[in-house]
């Protein structure tokens, strides 16, 4: 697309003169970074990352935009450059860009991530944006709350006065949203070596909002409570969990009710449980704005499944969807164990022809793992399991093949016998 148009506005124009742009001088002069060869093989697999390990030589300010080159000199590309992160250089670019271009590069990426999730997104006004690296904008997040956006900044590069100003601005522009959120995450500012930021409306008035996914409706606020936001990446997960359940419904680890709001649509009861009592007053304010009634359990859900399954209590759906437990690999075997202690007992307490969603949004847990440990859950409870499906984040969330760490969500449906 962006190719014919300047192929229509070429030939429109006069025929440019022959004077050769290269002989002028770059306004700024671009500080360069030199890379190992493994660093460099990296990039050529399609990956954006280099390694702090793969830098040979770089004197460069944190967050600059620099040049990138091999050990023996050639031009790669363009990134950003951060001094504290294990992960040095993001590439931006795989050719030049000068300083000066910068905003306009953000500007054509920033709408070519809305065109995107203008074409495969559907049924809700709540979706995120921009993915970091899988967009080319690597750390930034922006997500749409209906009219409020909450934008999260997360690499010196991107937290230039520069980069800020052009992502705001365009944001602003084009989508004339009610307000824009900037929300930090305290810790990713103190391992990036930036300095603290409040979180706050960066543009705009209002911070809160009421958004719609699969026609149920939410709850946002971008300024108030714990944490903000709903988890986006389960939107299509929320819409086939809901078509495949049935009887009394028990989702754990509920947050502020995404699947338990879902399936109160189709079920005859629905309980939600999870820790944090902030995401349960939300979960409650939300079935109110649905008109259903939802039994929320402030608990530990490692605790309250041991004591049900000890009940014997039984259900015909449960969802279990913790938070990360591999938090890095060296947590992964932990966190197997985890999520196979509550798989069992889930699935101990599921009746006969009953449904399980079980997820993990665990990168470090990749789909074998997250297999292995299904099927040996199956197996020590006696069950056995027809996969229905196995899923993972939604589409604005894409997964590019050449950055594995772009895929993180696994969603697997199963109907237990
Ligand atoms: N299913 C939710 C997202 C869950 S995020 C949705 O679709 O919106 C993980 C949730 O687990 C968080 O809300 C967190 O408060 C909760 N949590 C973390 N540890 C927990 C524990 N041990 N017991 C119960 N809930 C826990």
């Amino acid at each position: 697309m962006p190719k014919m148009k300047q192929t229509l506005a070429r030939k429109a124009r006069a025929p440019r003169p022959t004077a050769p742009r290269a002989v002028l001088a770059p306004a700024v002069e671009i500080p360069e970074v030199r890379i190992s060869a493994r660093g460099a093989q990296r990039l050529k697999g399609g990956h954006v990352w280099v390694y702090r390990s793969d830098i040979d030589s770089a004197d460069v300010a944190a967050g600059a935009l620099v040049v990138v080159k091999d050990h023996r000199g050639k031009p790669l590309g363009t990134a950003l450059y951060s001094s504290s992160s294990q992960i040095a250089v993001r590439m931006i670019s795989p050719n030049a860009v000068a300083a000066e271009e910068l905003p306009a590069l953000l500007r054509e990426r920033i709408r070519a991530a809305i065109t995107y999730r203008k074409q495969v997104v559907e049924n809700t006004d709540a979706c995120r944006l921009v993915f970091s690296e899988a967009d080319f904008l690597p750390g930034l997040i922006l997500d749409r709350y209906n009219e409020v956006l909450c934008l999260q900044i997360l690499t010196q590069g991107m937290d230039s006065a520069v980069a800020r100003d052009a992502i705001v601005r365009t944001f602003a522009e084009d989508l004339r949203p009610a307000g824009i959120v900037e929300r930090v995450e305290p810790r990713v500012r103190e391992l990036e070596q930036l300095p603290p930021r409040p979180s706050q409306l960066v543009h705009g008035e209002t911070s809160a909002s009421i958004f719609t996914m699969n026609g149920v409706r939410f709850h946002f606020d971008g300024l108030t409570g714990q944490k903000t936001g709903g988890f986006l990446d389960q939107r299509e997960n929320y819409a086939v969990a809901e078509h495949y359940s049935h009887g009394e419904a028990l989702d754990v680890f509920c947050y502020q009710g995404g699947f338990a709001l879902h399936l109160a649509r189709r079920c005859t009861s629905v309980t939600g449980v999870d820790s944090s009592r902030p995401a349960l007053e939300v979960a409650e304010q939300n079935s109110q704005l649905n008109g259903h009634e939802i039994d929320w359990i402030e608990a530990n859900a490692f605790d309250l499944l041991k004591d049900y399954a000890g009940a014997n209590r039984q259900y015909d759906t449960i969802v279990l969807d913790p938070p990360a437990f591999a938090k890095s690999r060296r947590d992964l075997d932990a966190a197997l164990r985890g999520y196979k202690e509550l798989n069992l007992r889930a699935l101990k307490m599921l009746r006969l022809g009953g449904i399980l969603v079980t997820c993990s949004c665990s990168y470090h847990v990749d789909d074998t793992s997250f297999a292995e440990m299904l099927t040996a859950a199956a197996l020590d409870s006696r069950r056995t399991l027809r996969i229905l499906e196995k899923r993972g984040q939604a589409k604005d969330h894409p997964v590019l093949p050449t950055i594995p760490e772009t895929s993180y969500l696994k969603a697997t449906i199963c109907y237990v016998v």
